[in-house]
């Protein structure tokens, strides 16, 4: 029975031979590192947040230069990772953190979860990792691992499944080696039981397995219920004066792309050109419609149809609603994906 498999020797002894030991936050793994890798690999894989952490901590190499930092140095450096309020959070995290605590992260599991951003499951990371207390987590690919090997039905999102897992992943804590423990849950979901293609010939929990016993690893965990997503419309107003600059405003904190700097935006672009005049006192030249992008968001898909107006600047916009920047230094701002890889054809 999987129960008296011993779960963890086995994971270890694989751990041991195949697990992933040179990712950039294991070299030195700080409360801090192992804290803001927690946060970039939530619903983001590893390949895509090396570089993105590579580059986040040569900018803020420590709690102290973050918790300094602007909000906006801060999402220019998360400009493209998504899930914005991740970064928002990592932010006041760091401010409380500094101010609070003396610039060391709590080692209490009670006193993290009370941080913005920080769940239990990161905390249990951050209590295992850094400093070597026990304690289980219950990432994506922990969640994809257990609910395998127990055959646990129901979607991870429904409370009572969440929480058989986490006695599950509790049960399973070995008592020595805790941290290795906890990154070889993490290598294996990443590795061999991956969503898609879970290698069950090469994992060391195959004889034990009861989705592999069922033949259907595939159909653990279940899937969220599918719902059909709107679809939302807006339009860009992109407006470039005579020296090339264009017109970008910042968003409001709360809402999609809070605090990311983009282009304002109507819902009929059909009137852009008396609104940009009335609002900005611009004179504007030309107006042309660019193709249409798309943006889909968790909960709804944006179509986004840019118009660009050609303009002369009378007055100078409104500093509280928004400034001019040359297009190359649009980059060091915090910019959504879709902004981002316009303003770069836009270049
Ligand atoms: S045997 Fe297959 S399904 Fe089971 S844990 Fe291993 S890779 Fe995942």
């Amino acid at each position: 029975m999987a129960k008296t498999f011993n779960f963890a020797q086995a994971l270890l002894d694989w751990y041991d031979q195949h697990g992933r030991k040179d990712l950039p936050w294991q070299q030195k793994p700080t409360p801090y590192h192992v804290w803001l890798s927690e946060i970039m690999l939530q619903q983001t894989q590893v390949s895509t947040v090396i570089d993105y952490y590579q580059r986040f901590i040569r900018h803020f190499p420590d709690i102290e230069t973050l918790a300094a930092a602007k909000q906006d140095a801060v999402l220019a450096q998360w400009s493209g990772l998504g899930y914005y309020a991740r970064a928002r959070n990592l932010h006041k995290t760091a401010h409380l953190v500094v101010n609070e605590f003396n610039g060391h992260m709590p080692a209490s599991l009670e006193t993290l979860m009370e941080l913005p951003g920080i769940g239990r499951s990161t905390a249990g990371a951050i209590l295992t990792l850094a400093y070597h207390q026990r304690f289980p987590i219950l990432d994506g690919n922990v969640k994809r691992v257990l609910a395998r090997f127990f055959a646990v039905e129901g979607w991870p999102g429904i409370k009572q499944v969440e929480n058989r897992l986490w006695q599950y992943a509790e049960e399973l804590l070995p008592e020595q080696r805790i941290a290795n423990y906890i990154q070889a849950q993490m290598d294996l979901g990443a590795t061999l039981c991956t969503r898609s293609k879970p290698d069950c010939q090469r994992c060391p929990m195959q004889t034990h397995c009861q989705a592999y016993a069922l033949g259907q690893p595939g159909a653990y965990p279940g899937k969220k219920p599918k719902k059909n997503i709107p679809t939302r419309q807006t339009h860009w107003l992109v407006m470039q004066n005579e020296v090339g600059e264009v017109l970008l405003e910042q968003r409001p904190q709360q809402g999609i792309w809070g605090g990311l700097w983009s282009f304002p935006e109507m819902r009929d672009g059909e009137v852009a050109r008396q609104y940009c005049q009335q609002r900005w006192q611009l004179q504007i030249h030309s107006q042309r419609a660019l193709s249409p992008l798309q943006h889909v968001f968790t909960h709804f898909r944006l179509e986004i149809y840019p118009t660009l107006l050609q303009c002369s600047v009378n007055g100078v916009a409104d500093k509280d609603y928004g400034n001019w920047y040359r297009i190359k230094d649009t980059f060091e701002l915090g910019l959504p994906a879709p902004v981002k890889s316009f303003l770069k054809s836009l270049n």
